[in-house]
């Protein structure tokens, strides 16, 4: 079955309609009320205030296509076929209703019936987490899947760190031999493990316990189901193109790429992983900036930043030395537009936010890198491979680099970097920045009233420090 994106995303949330679920929109990338989290980075993470009974849902049965951002991938995007930083998850939920049996059926169904996606069965290979009996039951006895179908895995239990959790089964297509990239004796050269050629597509979540922040675990007080499905992943197999970003979600902005490098995409696999990384990360800075996140030096701000830095050195690579990313933004817009409004209407904001960390980057970029390549130099003709941690502080404090971006280039030249050498510098700045704001602090007006306001009166807090309503702490 041929299907475009919007297609495929408007079908998975009328299958599950059909099935009784209210669509939910999907929730800002910036979590509300959650300290434990830098970005949403699955549909579940949206609803944990469903599974753990402290918030009742309007209706029990829930399905989205949920914009998520995942920094563990970030050195994967461009190498593999099948990770991005920010892709989006569909999903269907049941907070305390329907449990295993139609989570498992409903999926067997939305993915081999004619009506839906049509996939072919014998394609189609399940992991199950080992005491997980019942799960395996339903795939054999119910679904009728082969046993040599059906593999199980002890990582099989999912779990976020806390919330919601439990044992899962995980749905791999098999796209074929040509596509492993594996040997054939490599111990993840089977369904369901590290590789190409079983692509996983669908994680059903069989959530029955709640992860307690002292890591503890209760059972939930009704069993519930969550899944995500990759929706890229899904329609690089439907669309039959090598890697997800042949698919109608990033094609065009790789065109658009092509069109400001003067470099075509099939110049070989290394270009090929820049226009990859430039039209991944460009998406993840659109829809984090549209979600109201900001670059800055540290958290959420700072992984921003790095995404940014890091597509403008993929940039670099492929001769771009001006600003160009808020170029992409608009096409990005046009891409999301059905399901994601928000990035047009945005892009006026986006592309400035942009603008502004382009410029400032490339200002200092040039001096940077060729700081960084005297050091290398050096290096080299004194036959050492370690860069040392005053080095990268250096290139991160004077011109930016984030530690990630030094070793990226170093790595190249085949050559590490000092991390804890660089760690004992940074440690030493926040020393030097702390004792300052001490000195500062100990002659401003505002701790001079601190402790005029305890010893006049009893401590009425910080955030109460007043002087005829104009200095407020
Ligand atoms: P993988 O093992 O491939 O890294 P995962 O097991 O970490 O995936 P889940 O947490 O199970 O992923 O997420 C549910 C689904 O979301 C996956 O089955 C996959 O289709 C999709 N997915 C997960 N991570 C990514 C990513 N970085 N980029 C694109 N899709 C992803
Ligand atoms: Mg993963
Ligand atoms: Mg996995
Ligand atoms: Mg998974």
């Amino acid at each position: 079955k041929q299907l475009n994106s919007s297609e495929l995303r408007q079908l998975y949330l009328d299958f599950f309609a059909e099935k009784n679920h209210k669509v939910e929109k999907s929730a800002s990338l910036v979590p509300i009320d959650d300290p434990s989290l830098l970005w949403v980075n699955s549909g579940v993470a949206t609803m944990k205030k469903y599974f753990d009974g402290s918030v009742k849902p309007s209706n029990p049965r829930l399905a989205s296509s949920q914009k998520s951002i995942r920094t563990n991938d970030i050195e994967n995007v461009g190498k593999t076929a099948r990770h991005h930083t920010l892709f989006e998850m569909l999903g269907n939920f049941s907070i305390g209703d329907y449990f295993k049996e139609e989570a498992i059926l409903w999926a067997w169904e939305f993915l081999t019936d004619e009506k839906w996606i049509a996939m072919d069965p014998d394609k189609l290979y399940v992991t199950v987490y080992p005491e997980d009996k019942e799960a395996y039951k339903i795939w054999h006895e119910k679904v009728g899947l082969d046993e040599d179908h059906i593999v199980e895995e002890e990582g099989n239990f999912w779990d976020i760190g806390e919330g919601p959790c439990g044992p899962n089964s995980e749905i791999f297509y098999d796209r074929g031999p040509a596509f492993n990239d594996l040997s054939e004796d490599d111990p993840e050269n089977y369904p369901g493990g590290e590789n190409e050629r079983w692509l996983e597509i669908w994680n059903l979540v069989f959530s029955q316990f709640n992860h307690k922040p002292d890591d503890t675990y209760d059972p939930l007080p009704n069993k519930n189901i969550d899944t995500g499905m990759g929706l890229e992943r899904m329609l690089s197999v439907i669309q039959n193109v090598p890697t997800n970003f042949e698919t109608d979600l990033f094609m065009p902005i790789i065109n658009k790429v092509e069109e400001i490098s003067g470099i075509t995409y099939d110049k070989g696999s290394e270009k090929q992983t820049s226009f990859k990384v430039i039209a991944d990360h460009v998406r993840a800075i659109s829809f984090a900036i549209g979600d109201g996140a900001l670059p800055s030096n540290e958290g959420r701000g700072y992984v921003l930043r790095r995404l940014l830095r890091r597509a403008i050195m993929h940039g670099r690579k492929l001769g771009i030395e001006k600003p160009f990313l808020t170029k992409l933004v608009p096409v990005v817009g046009e891409i999301m537009k059905e399901h994601y409004p928000e990035i047009l209407e945005k892009t006026p904001f986006i592309t400035k936010v942009i603008l502004n960390e382009e410029e400032r980057f490339h200002e200092t970029l040039a001096e940077g890198l060729s700081r960084l390549n005297e050091v290398t130099e050096q290096m080299k003709k004194a036959s050492e491979t370690i860069l040392s941690g005053e080095a990268a502080f250096q290139l991160y404090d004077t011109f930016g680099f984030p530690i990630e971006l030094t070793e990226e280039v170093a790595e190249e030249q085949n050559l590490t970097v000092d991390l804890e050498g660089f760690e004992s510098e940074m440690k030493k700045q926040r020393e030097r920045a702390r004792s300052a704001r001490n000195e500062e602090g100990s002659m401003s007006v505002q701790s001079d009233l601190l402790s005029k306001l305890k010893d006049d009166s009893e401590f009425i807090g910080y955030g109460n420090i007043k002087t005829e309503g104009t200095l407020v702490t």
